[in-house]
């Protein structure tokens, strides 16, 4: 059973070095490092039970189908999904995304319709939603924020019309760390009958996601932000919403049956899920699943959040440091500028010392815009960081402000 202490063994990647330093991985945001189980899993289901799924009377076959099936399981246990058919595999969440914006739009929207995002989005959850405003005509309203980076949820209220035909919002923002209260989003939507996706790419691997429980009507994560592979995510959605809308991708697996005339479609969820699926991915997305089960979400929580706190208090003595994202609810992000030092002359230094932050726009450009920067220095924490590497973090920004003779 391993333990918080004890995880860090399963990551053979954070024993290595960087320029000669122990390396120091803080860019969990974008990508978390994989444990052995996951990294093992891929490799033997390559090894012993690689056959392509669904449709196969070869045993192989039936042994990799039964596996990607009960990955799916998992998957559905781990959000606790009423049905494992809510549960579509994707490319991750950007496609998930896609899809829904793309499939709703054919199904639910005309010209004049607008969808309500927040000024917190991933470029992910903006992007898509442009690309059916330029085709359909739809309109995207957004969601203010305060100066600590909290959703306006009186000029969310006032954003609805009898227009509104969908809510897309973050449940934890990349940038700012802040955890939005979807639950009350969801409920200020459905009031008003509209349903809501939830981008829940920084959510998934920091808090514990209930989709019954939040009343989501879709749900998107990406299996490489909590331990998983790249290449493989998970949209969740409501029978009754998968149901109404559309395919996304035309292909194999995806029909019923075909002819030149007339081709009807397969059951959910393959109706959404074209050609042959990553079906070694869904079974180490769903070691990954059950290895953050065994570790448990909370106490996962409980640690990030003493790291989060603890590098907000070696950092803040920084003279001229501004953070940006001051949430009471925050996950393990902390997002920051100091003086005139530019981001990637941070990042670039950090890197030399060992350790990996991520510099820039972090995919939220309009956020930049709000709070008039170019981007940030964001350091994101995983279980595996330890406080003595939050430590060496901290005086490791002390000696590159030296450098620029601050
Ligand atoms: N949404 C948020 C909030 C993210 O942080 C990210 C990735 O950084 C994405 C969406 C996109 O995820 P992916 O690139 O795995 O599809």
């Amino acid at each position: 059973m391993p333990t918080i202490q004890s995880a860090r063994e399963d990551f053979p990647i954070l024993s290595r070095t960087i320029h000669d330093k122990p390396l120091i991985y803080f860019d969990n945001a974008a990508t978390t490092q994989k444990p052995r189980a996951v990294v093992e899993k891929i490799v033997n289901g390559y090894y012993d039970v690689n056959a392509n799924v669904h449709r196969g009377v070869h045993f192989l076959s039936q042994l990799a189908t039964e596996a990607h099936e009960n990955a799916r399981k998992t998957v559905q246990g781990f959000l606790n999904a009423r049905r494992s058919h809510e549960i579509v595999l994707t490319r991750g969440t950007t496609e998930a995304i896609n899809l829904v914006a793309s499939s709703f739009a054919d199904a639910c929207m005309s010209a004049g319709d607008e969808v309500i995002v927040s000024v917190m989005e991933h470029h992910s959850n903006i992007v898509p939603w442009q690309l059916q405003a330029a085709r359909k005509g739809i309109t995207l309203k957004v969601i203010p924020m305060n100066d600590r980076g909290e959703l306006d949820m009186e000029a969310y209220r006032e954003l609805f019309s009898e227009r509104t035909r969908l809510v897309s919002v973050t449940h934890v923002s990349n940038v700012l760390g802040t955890v939005n209260p979807v639950k009350e989003i969801i409920g200020e939507a459905h009031r008003r009958d509209v349903p809501v996706l939830i981008d829940g790419a920084q959510a998934v691997p920091h808090i514990r996601v209930d989709v019954q429980d939040l009343d989501a009507d879709f749900y998107a994560f990406s299996a490489h932000k909590i331990y998983g592979p790249t290449g493989i995510g998970v949209l969740y959605g409501k029978e009754e919403w998968l149901d109404r809308i559309p395919p996304y991708q035309g292909g194999g697996e995806m029909i019923a049956t075909v002819s030149f005339e007339q081709t009807t479609f397969n059951e959910l969820p393959y109706k959404f899920e074209a050609g042959t699926p990553d079906y070694i991915g869904s079974t180490a997305l769903a070691e990954a699943l059950n290895y953050v089960s065994r570790l448990g979400i909370e106490a996962i929580a409980a640690h990030e959040h003493e790291l989060l706190q603890y590098a907000v208090k070696g950092l803040q003595s920084i003279e001229g440091i501004r953070f940006f994202g001051q949430s009471e609810k925050k996950s393990s992000v902390v997002s920051f500028l100091v003086g005139d030092i530019h981001h990637y002359d941070m990042g670039m230094l950090l890197d030399r010392l060992g350790i990996a932050v991520r510099t820039g726009h972090h995919c939220a450009q309009p956020l930049m815009q709000r709070l008039g920067i170019e981007g940030t220095v964001r350091a994101s924490f995983a279980f595996y960081n330890t406080k003595a590497e939050v430590e060496t973090f901290v005086e490791s920004v002390e000696r590159v402000l030296k450098m620029f003779d601050k």
